[in-house]
């Protein structure tokens, strides 16, 4: 097993590059930012727009026993009563009468007192430390004008609430029958308290959750088949082997909902941590649910009755998104000279093709360019570029993982070729013109071999 991660990246390095291409900016920056909030630029919003793609892809386009959701953010906060997250979805929390800093009881080791901070997680020298105390996690709101007990809601921590609360909804209106799924991308809110390692941990942040309504007795097995389909999501999408585990959790370590849960871990530059969980849920929802409700949430067929099972892969847009960015930062020299590049997969690329007019002032090479750039951009993202001298902007598009550079030269206007230059492996070879936009496609379409 890999203790260390493999590879450039450090989350250091990442957050700079991120920073500096438009990835991903500190929240309300001007104002000195705010803990755990991040903003996305304009190439975070198509990674991670690429991202949920290849999420509802394997989920629900691929597949014909998924369908799609999206439910509210602020529920009836009954809805929070019933599934015992008002009650029971909190961190244990120990308060240090020294330094006024407030640790997860659970995570000391990986904690640093406030005011001697020391370069070892986990020494708190001077710090006097409170007994555990349950902390909740849900924001509250209140809804309406009147700011009193009755109105007051919760921005919810979790998506999977919206899903169990339309089930009667969903299985009268669609043409399902367990096993099938209920999938959805959407925001949630946690008053997390530890900081995070830059997008790791987030007070809001986008999951991509799926509830998968089995019948019981072949919830064990369902539950197999899920951590590994979700583990070959990553590994297809780019992820290395080694740096993927799965994680079964021990019983104290279980969430109040949950039966048997495995984390698929990811070997982030700061260790091993939680990727994706994948639960069984058992019936506890629906059933929760029902008795709150007064509404019977359970399925009917023509010779069966029974409360489903659940199984749930749930994993956050951030962390999948930082997961690839780790694993596909590099730094390579080349002839003689450094360059940075992100081998992310072609499909998670934010940008699939830049096309370069090799001389920029060059009537024709400009024309022939911005034609094929406005071709190509009908069916992928395209960005065109003729400012500056071709060896930096091809490393500026080596920076944000844009796979393929198309360059007009003058050979173009001879022959009608191109030259199709490749991110990873730096080869260039000549390619019609005509064909380039069909070539991409295909391409985009085959299995990615990353780093061969
Ligand atoms: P952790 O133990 O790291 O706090 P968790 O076990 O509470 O995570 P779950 O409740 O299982 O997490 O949430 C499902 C998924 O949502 C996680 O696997 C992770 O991908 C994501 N997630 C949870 N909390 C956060 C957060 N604060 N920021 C970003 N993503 C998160």
């Amino acid at each position: 097993m890999l203790e260390q991660f493999e590879g450039a990246a450090t989350i250091e390095k990442v957050a700079s590059l991120c920073r500096r291409r438009a990835f991903v900016f500190p929240s309300s920056d001007i104002y000195g930012g705010l803990g755990s909030s991040f903003d996305f630029g304009h190439y975070g919003v198509l990674l991670n727009d690429n991202v949920k793609g290849e999420w509802r892809r394997s989920l629900i386009q691929e597949r014909d026993d998924v369908v799609a959701l999206d439910s509210a953010i602020i529920l009836n906060p009954e809805v929070w009563v019933a599934s015992g997250h008002v009650a029971g979805f909190s961190d244990p929390l120990v308060d240090c009468r020294t330094c006024k800093l407030r640790f997860r009881a659970d995570q000391l080791e990986q904690s640093a007192c406030g005011k001697r901070p020391s370069k070892h997680p986990g020494e708190i020298p001077d710090c006097d430390l409170t007994e555990p105390r349950e902390f909740n996690l849900m924001f509250e709101t209140f809804v309406g004008p009147v700011r009193e007990d009755a109105s007051r809601a919760f921005l919810r921590p979790e998506t999977a609430q919206g899903i169990f609360v339309n089930f009667k909804n969903i299985t009268s209106s669609m043409r399902v029958k367990p096993p099938f799924g209920i999938a959805q991308i959407g925001k949630s809110f946690r008053n997390e308290i530890t900081p995070g390692n830059f997008l790791f941990r987030m007070r809001e942040f986008e999951q991509m959750e799926m509830e998968f309504f089995v019948p019981p007795a072949e919830a064990e097995e369902w539950h197999r088949y899920w951590v590994e389909a979700r583990r070959r999501w990553h590994l297809d999408l780019g992820l290395r082997e080694s740096h993927l585990r799965v994680r079964p959790h021990e019983l104290s370590e279980l969430s109040h909902y949950s039966s048997a849960t495995s984390d698929i871990e990811y070997l982030y530059p700061i260790g091993w941590l939680e990727l994706e969980g994948v639960a069984n849920r058992g019936d506890y929802d629906l059933r929760q649910h029902s008795e709150a409700s007064g509404t019977t949430l359970e399925w009917i067929g023509h010779e069966e009755r029974y409360v489903p099972y659940v199984i749930e892969p749930a994993i956050s847009v951030v962390r999948a998104t930082l997961a690839f960015l780790c694993d596909a930062y590099d730094e390579e020299v080349v002839a003689d000279r450094p360059r940075t590049l992100l081998r992310l997969h072609p499909r998670l690329a934010p940008v699939k093709a830049a096309v370069l007019p090799l001389i920029g002032k060059d009537t024709a090479m400009v024309e022939q360019a911005r034609g094929l750039y406005e071709d190509l951009r009908k069916s992928m993202s395209a960005e065109y570029d003729d400012a500056a001298a071709i060896g930096k902007r091809y490393r500026r598009q080596d920076e944000i993982g844009t796979p393929w550079a198309l360059t007009i030269d003058e050979q173009t206007l001879d022959d009608g070729t191109i030259t199709l230059r490749d991110r990873d492996t730096l080869q260039q070879e000549r390619i019609p013109l005509d064909g380039a936009k069909r070539l991409l496609l295909d391409k985009l379409e085959q299995p990615w071999q990353p780093r061969a």
